[in-house]
């Protein structure tokens, strides 16, 4: 774990919190950036933050892009330590994951802050707003998780989502440390906006991530993200040397859904590896946008185009498009049922077809 310092300005604990400490950290991670601000200006140091490609100079007392991280007197702090927006139990094929212990549960957690900024953002109010939090430490997050186990709940760990899990770093590391001393299972849900120092440093603790490749070019990104393109693409090509991957991608309407991008798309995740599962999502009106909601034929022969050139290829929130099962791409027997999040798993623990005997990358 690391060595954290605590601000003087402790707050007591939260309602329902954990084991009673301020949940702000100093940002150990980035000491030679804190150090080379003290010495570039030690009366009012820019402290630089590497968690992303950002890189924000934060001046005393403000905050970063995200809103979370911010310099004290010299200190880059981490504001949202533990702070929880959100807290359940979640059916894995939620986060979405489905070829991840498919019909399990994960004991989920968000806090608050992203760093990008999208306009049709789904969880806008947890991301850019100021939603009331819970303290819960990583210990009380990691015995949570596990009562669910000891309850009979078919519970394999933890999954940091809702908001940017990347924007709360420390605690997520810290919690996804202590996870795995615990035998539990760690999911990221992100946008995969990180730097690579960051993300490698987290790797070896997390077991699998659902990554948003929001649009395949750098215009969307830049016109209805404020970010780049290119810095998630790198995330899930590292993470996928480390750890289980699927990628998410919501189509929106006239924007990133024509045939072109999402051949574009598929082209390059075959090129990762045709196995790693996508999920195409429908957009509905949200936050800043108001385009209409994606065409169901557009979902449908843009799920077509990706089959091409991957082997699992899935609709999430068209529950009426019937695409959201796992068949068989040797023999097309059904092998995963989806019902809403409800997910019935055929016979799969050996890892290969009971029809065919074809492989199946799923991991249980
Ligand atoms: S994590 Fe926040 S403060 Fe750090 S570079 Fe990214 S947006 Fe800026």
């Amino acid at each position: 774990m690391h060595n954290y310092a605590v601000p003087d300005n402790n707050r007591s604990n939260r309602a329902g919190g954990g084991l009673g400490r301020h949940p702000a950290r100093l940002v150990a991670h980035w000491k030679n950036i804190s150090e080379t601000g003290g010495k570039t200006n030690l009366q009012h140091p820019a402290l630089g933050c590497q968690v992303c490609p950002r890189l924000c100079n934060i001046s005393p007392g403000k905050r970063g892009f995200c809103r979370v991280r911010e310099n004290r007197d010299g200190k880059l702090y981490a504001t949202n330590y533990g702070e929880c927006s959100s807290y359940g139990l979640d059916p894995m094929e939620k986060k979405p994951l489905y070829h991840f212990y498919p019909g399990s549960l994960i004991f989920s957690l968000g806090s608050v802050g992203c760093n990008l900024r999208c306009g049709f953002c789904q969880n806008w109010q947890i991301a850019h707003g100021n939603p009331a939090t819970t303290y819960l430490s990583p210990e009380r997050a990691v015995e949570t998780a596990m009562r669910q186990k000891e309850r009979g709940y078919p519970c394999v760990g933890l999954a940091y989502t809702y908001n940017e899990p990347f924007m709360w770093y420390e605690y997520v590391y810290d919690t996804a440390m202590l996870a795995r001393e615990a035998g539990l299972k760690n999911v990221l849900v992100t946008n995969g906006y990180v730097n690579e120092e960051p993300l490698k440093e987290m790797l070896p603790y997390i077991d699998a991530m659902n990554i948003d490749v929001k649009a395949f070019t750098d215009e969307f990104y830049r016109s209805n993200c404020a970010g780049r393109l290119a810095p998630v693409l790198s995330t899930a090509e590292i993470a996928h040397r480390q750890c289980h991957v699927e990628i998410t991608t919501l189509l929106v309407t006239g924007l990133n859904d024509g045939p072109e991008e999402v051949e574009r798309l598929a082209g390059w995740l075959a090129g990762l590896d045709p196995e790693i599962p996508l999920h195409l999502s429908r957009y509905f009106p949200n936050y800043n946008m108001d385009l209409p909601p994606t065409p169901p034929d557009t979902l449908a022969r843009a799920r077509e185009t990706a089959l091409q050139k991957l082997r699992y290829v899935y609709i999430g929130n068209a529950p009426e498009l019937r695409a959201a099962n796992t068949r068989c791409p040797g023999c097309d027997k059904l092998l995963i049922d989806r019902r809403g999040y409800n997910a019935l798993v055929g016979d799969i623990s050996g890892g290969a077809c009971p029809g065919c005997g074809e492989r199946i990358a799923v991991v249980m």
